[in-house]
């Protein structure tokens, strides 16, 4: 097991900028989850990571090694990819012995590893047969299995459950990361998927563009964003987005007004006139019962009713409905909210982000 530690690594192709100044350190025996939208660069630090990409420029540590030009056989890291990359004419015993051979292992070391990885995951069964005689499921299990025969310092997985469906992803994910609290190794693990990074990650690292965003445990990145990309990226349903104006300590959203929170009325004192983004997330819009306590007035446009709860798309009543702000509400089943309802909502003002407009950032950070 090892630390992982990036400083200022960039990734240039010919002009273009895959990423761009990216440092964190991996403590060792740490599961640490790279997230953002498609093209931001996470399989290319994995990559980068592993060697099978090299740096244009920055320094890359594994334990206290500088790997920059060590070769990626010699880095003690092993990978596992979305198309699991098992060997077709090898039998799944074959394809779990196959990294200790490169790596002249004696027949009773392999014989020993075999039967521990098979255990763990739950695979004897399977042992003498070719991938092509497995579920998708499986041969994802069999290339996990792969890497944690070789006892690497450390694991890249990049995208392993993207295809596998709902339920068998579920499950994988949950055996992932009982498997990692058993074994400890130190883990990078990429993903687009938030329910996998907030589950799974000590830290997660999000990325835009290149660049990194944000790096926090799951809870600090959903309860306090660093910028508007990272607030509207983690949550299903995304947080709510209002254009708003500062005036009179209070926020002006079309023709209504949300209060400011008092932990930012200082801040903001001299920003009359400025326009922000508020963000809110639709847990923390509630339906108001008694009027005084009403903050915006919504219209509701679609009812989803998903079981435990109901999904409710409002907007703000305004003069030009196509313009019209949209907040996305989550209420219990027994209000059975209908089509064209008028609600009164009441924010937790508590919950409430500013974002200042131009730079996406969160003022409260
Ligand atoms: P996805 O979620 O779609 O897999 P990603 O976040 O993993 O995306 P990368 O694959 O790391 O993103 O790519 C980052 C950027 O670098 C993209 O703009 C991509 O087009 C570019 N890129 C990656 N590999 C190459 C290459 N070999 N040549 C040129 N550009 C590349």
């Amino acid at each position: 097991m090892a630390r992982v530690y990036l400083e200022n690594i960039a990734r240039r192709f010919n002009t273009a900028i895959a990423i761009e100044d990216i440092s964190f350190e991996v403590p060792d025996g740490q599961f640490w989850v790279l997230v953002g939208p498609s093209g931001c660069g996470k399989s290319t630090i994995l990559r980068t990571i592993a060697g099978l990409e090299t740096a244009t420029s920055g320094n890359l540590y594994i334990g206290d090694r500088l790997v920059n030009q060590v070769p990626a056989r010699q880095r003690d890291v092993a990978m596992v990819f979305q198309n699991y990359a098992l060997y077709p004419h090898m039998t799944v015993a074959e394809n779990l012995a196959f990294g200790l051979r490169m790596r002249q292992a004696d027949p009773k070391t392999i014989r020993a590893r075999i039967e521990t990885v098979a255990q763990a995951l739950n695979i004897h069964h399977l042992l003498e047969r070719k991938p092509r005689q497995l579920s998708g499921g499986q041969q994802q299990r069999v290339a996990l299995g792969r890497a944690i025969a070789r006892q690497p310092q450390v694991f890249l997985l990049d995208e392993p459950l993207s295809n596998l469906d709902a339920q068998l992803r579920d499950d994988t994910r949950a055996e992932l990361k009982q498997l990692h609290q058993r074994l400890g190794i130190t883990s990078i693990y990429v993903t687009h998927d938030q329910v996998e990074a907030m589950t799974l990650a000590d830290q997660i690292v999000v990325l835009n563009q290149g660049k990194i965003q944000q790096i926090a445990d799951p809870q600090t990145i959903y309860a306090k964003p660093a910028n508007q990309m990272v607030a509207t990226f983690l949550g299903s349903p995304p947080m709510n987005l209002l254009h708003a104006t500062y005036e009179d300590n209070g926020f002006q959203v079309e023709r209504q007004r949300i209060p400011c929170p008092d932990r930012l009325r200082a801040q903001l004192k001299p920003h009359s006139g400025q326009r922000f983004n508020l963000g809110i997330r639709p847990e923390h819009l509630h339906i108001a019962t008694q009027p005084s306590q009403m903050h915006l007035a919504v219209e509701v446009t679609v009812v989803e009713p998903l079981g435990k709860e109901i999904l409710v798309r409002t907007t703000l009543p305004v003069e030009n409905r196509g313009s019209a702000p949209i907040l996305n509400i989550q209420v219990a089943p027994e209000l059975k909210p209908k089509v064209g309802d008028r609600l009164p909502l009441f924010l937790n003002l508590d919950q409430l982000c500013v974002f200042e407009p131009n730079s996406g950032e969160n003022l409260l950070f």
